[in-house]
């Protein structure tokens, strides 16, 4: 018998547990933990509210959690309840599946002004993440400034753009959407730091932009490159680089339509954010050129009005006591997977923050690989027996599938017309639910 434990539900904990099931069917234990009494990390917490078909891959993750031998054990924070190290005595393979749930700080002078926010951060809020649900951004103000260029800027950009009558059948939040229902804004400028062949966002998910009911998404044509660079880009980046083309191209007429312009500016790279009584007024930017692919500073200087100011340059994994942690990378240190025999990682917190949710299922093969090559038949550890009396002792109140499926009905029950579910945002709520 082999005993695993996985830390962390997310798409890179299942799909790891899945591959672990495929391999080993009967002859092997997995635990998965979460510091939250609900899984699926990133699929309820990270993916927008509005894109529930991503979201259904979830449907999947069950099949896997419903296998005879996957068990959740929801509601224990590693690192915290019980250590990597206990879990190594008990476990055959202990493997960190806990993505990158921090901000990489912007480390700019003002950031710690008052509603600047990062992305971990305000996504967490729209989609109650426990931990932000008290976030409380103001969105009163006219200006709202993103800082990045990737699809998570979009996501953040949309979110604000968006008409209630376009949440209809997502699940953000209610404290959300009513925050969102009485915003004043006008203005959202999408900062990149680099030029339009530098931009991380997909082609579906810009192209959206280029629908919402109520925002225009506005290029310069003259920050795009002459139109026959664009052959020697890969070819999603030159379908996104398409769609830029075609906000560029809008009339002045269909401008004036809409309320919200939404302004992509490129070459322009954040250098401080400016406050007033202790609240962020403006971001100070410097133009930049790109040469070797790099940004470099212009020295030409200049402001960008801003109310609300949302950076979304990339995540971070929450370092754990006693595992080695590549603070340049921001992941646990590791060599495809293996930090040590026996104590392994998997998608973000091997690689960092990049892909799709589907890149985290071949990490997750791997990372079985790589185990099934080091602990062979197991070494008769004691598995989810030692853990469970282990939590009996500490008195941990361990939330199981079976408890999420009742969270679940409850939050489906609590659903506004439309949407698949109104979520819980506090652990007490979730755990009182399942009583
Ligand atoms: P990302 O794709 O790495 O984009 C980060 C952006 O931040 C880049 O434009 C980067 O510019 C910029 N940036 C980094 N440091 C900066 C700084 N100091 N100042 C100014 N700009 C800075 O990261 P992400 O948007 O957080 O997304 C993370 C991953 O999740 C990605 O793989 C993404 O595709 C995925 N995701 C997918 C979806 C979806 O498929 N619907 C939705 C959300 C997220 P440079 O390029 O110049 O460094």
């Amino acid at each position: 018998m082999r005993h695993i434990a996985i830390i962390g539900s997310g798409p890179a904990g299942y799909y790891t547990a899945e591959a672990a099931q495929k391999r080993w069917g009967d002859a092997v234990r997995v635990d998965i933990f979460d510091r939250l009494p609900v899984p699926f990390g990133l699929i309820r917490t990270g993916v927008a509210p509005d894109h529930q078909s991503i979201k259904g891959v979830a449907r999947r993750y069950e099949k896997t959690a419903l296998t005879d031998h996957v068990r959740f054990v929801g509601n224990v924070a590693v690192g915290e309840h019980v250590s990597v190290g206990e879990l190594q005595a008990l476990y055959d393979a202990v493997i960190l599946a806990t993505g990158a749930p921090e901000d990489r700080p912007l480390g700019l002078k003002g950031d710690d002004l008052a509603n600047v926010f990062g992305s971990a951060a305000f996504v967490g809020w729209y989609n109650g993440h426990p931990q932000f649900a008290g976030l409380d951004p103001d969105l009163s103000g006219r200006h709202a400034v993103v800082i990045g260029m990737g699809n998570v800027a979009l996501d953040v950009t949309r979110i604000l753009a968006k008409t209630q009558r376009e949440f209809t059948a997502s699940d953000i939040v209610a404290h959300a959407l009513d925050r969102l229902r009485a915003s004043g804004i006008e203005t959202i400028t999408i900062l990149g730091r680099r030029g339009p062949h530098n931009i991380m966002m997909t082609p579906r998910e810009l192209g959206e932009l280029g629908e919402l009911e109520r925002a225009i998404p506005l290029v310069d044509p003259a920050d795009l490159p002459p139109i026959d660079e664009d052959a020697i880009l890969e070819p999603g980046l030159r379908k996104s680089v398409t769609h830029l083309r075609s906000f560029a191209a809008f009339p002045e007429s269909a401008r004036k339509a809409k309320p919200i312009a939404i302004h992509f500016d490129f070459y322009a790279s954040p250098k401080a954010l400016l406050g007033e009584d202790g609240k962020v007024r403006a971001v100070q930017v410097e133009r930049t050129a790109v040469m070797g692919g790099r940004p470099i500073g212009t020295g030409e200087i200049y402001e960008l009005p801003a109310d609300l100011v949302v950076s979304c340059i990339g995540y971070r994994t929450t370092p754990i006591p006693d595992v080695p942690f590549d603070e340049r990378g921001g992941h646990f240190s590791n060599e495809d997977g293996r930090i040590a025999p026996g104590l392994y990682c998997v998608g973000w917190a091997k690689r960092g923050p990049s892909g799709t949710i589907g890149t985290n299922r071949p990490d997750g093969y791997a990372v079985v690989d790589l185990v099934a090559a080091d602990i062979g038949g197991g070494a008769d550890k004691r598995g989810r027996e030692g853990f469970d009396e282990l939590a009996e002792a500490r008195g941990l109140e361990v939330v199981t599938f079976s408890d999420w499926k009742k969270i679940e009905e409850a939050e489906i029950a609590a659903a506004r017309e439309g949407s698949p579910r109104e979520k819980f945002v506090d652990i007490a709520s979730m755990i009182a639910a399942r009583d």
